[in-house]
């Protein structure tokens, strides 16, 4: 078989008795050879993570006020984790250094990095893997983008001459030497990195829940769990809100069209969700995959009458959101109307200049602004082959006596948005869930 590179979220790294769990999982199956951690999450409800204490460091650090107590309970967790894994390791002069450094840097990156740097540390000296610093292989250019083609280089190098090793996750570095980080959430990102360096057969991403979730279970009790997604539907899913991974972890396996299994550290028996580029090759009966939402949009409506034979009006509306930076979301149109739907917060400062703008540069008969509206999207390439989905949707929305203020569905047939009011969206998600599921 082929290369599975393991990512470890912060639940599953927590305390000695998680590092058991991860290593009886790593253990179990030879092809899991590279393994990428994050930094120690939370172990009970009001516990902190390692790294909102260490970004705290750097706060405190950094407004002229003492950070060493906050400091000693990093000290303490990760010695903790030492002693209870009965480890032969000295952390202690290196963590009073990263101390020292931490007043010395003028970002909060190295600060925040050094959660996987120690875990990562830990981990390998638990599994008796080599450790590869993420500083040497992941690289970040001059204005602190990262850099994939000379990581993917320089990685794949890196590891090909190796049989195992722990890479911690979040940072790597800028030419300059100076630590990087990806945004909060990030080591699911260097997973993805690494699993395409190595060309690996499976990136395997383990938390601290069995797979992704067919909607909010905030909304819904005990959603069904998504077993299989290709990454289309998962970008829609993401984009509309549902978070499991990081969004821009998706992006180097799935272009190098490697599969990205979701898997529970406390339940390791479990399947989890598989997202893969091609649906699942048993088949699959569902007609969706699953419901995403966000509230808090804008409808903003521009009439004009004979505006289909206007030549450049679209162009013209566009035009007016570009140059004030403003990005919309969808854009559904009529004949003689044109529909932007856009974030309330890009929206904020700017409702009178769209206005004025519109009015100078297309003349409408009237624009007219509609706030307050949710978007829900149901996804499923399943949609496209089953007729009928769009009229079941539409009368599960009508019997739970839900106003559609818009609707879009993109000619993919991948999905299908509709706008409803703000106080409807969860009567809205839940009325679409039953009637599919
Ligand atoms: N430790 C970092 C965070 O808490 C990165 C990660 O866990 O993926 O955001």
């Amino acid at each position: 078989m082929g290369i599975k590179v393991s990512k470890f979220g912060g639940s599953s790294l927590c305390d000695a008795e998680q590092f058991k769990k991860v290593k009886s999982i790593l253990l179990s199956d030879p092809d899991r050879r590279f393994v990428v951690p994050s930094a120690p999450g939370r172990r009970f409800k009001d516990d902190e993570k390692i790294t909102d204490l260490l970004y705290r460091c750097y706060k405190l650090a950094h407004t002229g006020q003492s950070y060493s107590e906050c400091f000693s309970q990093v000290v303490e967790r990760f010695c903790e984790i030492v002693s209870d894994l009965q480890l032969d390791i000295d952390l202690l002069p290196e963590l009073h250094e990263t101390e020292k450094e931490i007043a010395r840097q003028d970002d909060p990156d190295y600060a925040a990095s050094r959660g996987e740097y120690f875990c990562g540390l830990i981990l390998a000296r638990y599994l008796g893997w080599d450790f590869i610093d993420a500083a040497e292989v992941i690289h970040f250019d001059r204005q602190g983008v990262f850099a994939p083609e000379w990581t993917n280089e320089q990685l794949a190098e890196s590891l090909s001459g190796r049989e195992r090793a722990v890479i911690p996750g979040f940072y790597g570095s800028m030419p300059s030497g100076q630590v990087k980080t990806f945004s909060r959430g990030g080591s699911d990102i260097t997973g993805a990195i690494v699993a395409r360096a190595v060309g690996a057969e499976l990136y395997e991403n383990w938390t601290d829940v069995s797979g992704f979730l067919m909607a909010d279970p905030r909304i819904i009790d005990n959603p069904r769990l998504i077993d299989w997604l290709t990454y289309r539907e998962l970008r829609e899913l993401s984009y509309m809100g549902a978070t499991v991974l990081h969004e821009d972890a998706i992006f180097p396996v799935r272009k190098a069209g490697i599969p990205t299994n979701i898997r529970n550290t406390n339940a390791p028996s479990h399947p989890g969700t598989m997202i893969a580029v091609d649906p699942n090759p048993a088949g699959d009966e569902r007609t969706i995959t699953g419901i995403a939402g966000h509230k808090n949009f804008t409808l903003i409506s521009i009439d004009k009458a004979m505006m289909n034979s206007e030549l450049g009006f679209g162009r013209r509306v566009l035009s007016v959101l570009e140059d004030l930076g403003i990005s919309f979301e969808h854009l559904p149109t009529g004949i003689d109307t044109m529909c932007v739907v856009i974030a309330d917060k890009e929206l904020e400062r700017h409702k009178q200049e769209i206005i004025d703008r519109i009015e100078e540069s297309c003349h409408p008969d009237s624009i007219e602004f509609t706030s307050g509206v949710a978007l829900i999207a149901t996804v499923g390439r399943g949609m496209v082959n089953k007729r009928g989905t769009a009229s079941r949707l539409f009368r599960a929305l009508a019997v739970a006596d839900i106003n559609v203020r818009m609707i879009d569905q993109g000619s993919s047939e991948l999905n299908i948005i509709v706008g409803v009011d703000g106080k409807d969206f969860e009567r809205a998600v839940s009325a679409i869930y039953y009637e599919f599921v």
